[in-house]
């Protein structure tokens, strides 16, 4: 048999700030604002269910604060 089933495990997101891989439950998501919205700071989306373009944040401080300054990209 060959050995190609792997094992389940919980998904993984990268926190936009350092990068770094975690399980999705440990990050905390935030999303864009809505269309229409002028402001670039993100959303915070405590329950996880907004919708939009998603972005994760580690636990680390330093990426929370990073992340105060951290501007959504629009064209
Ligand atoms: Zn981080």
């Amino acid at each position: 048999m060959a050995d190609t089933i792997r094992k389940a495990h919980a998904p993984t997101r990268m926190c936009v700030i350092c990068r770094s891989k975690h399980a999705k439950g440990e990050l905390l998501r935030y999303v864009c604002p809505s269309a229409g919205n002028n402001d670039t700071a993100l959303v915070f989306d405590e329950k996880q269910v907004l919708p939009g373009r998603g972005y994760y944040i580690c636990s680390n401080p330093e990426c929370a604060q990073r992340l105060a300054r951290f501007k959504v990209r629009r064209k």
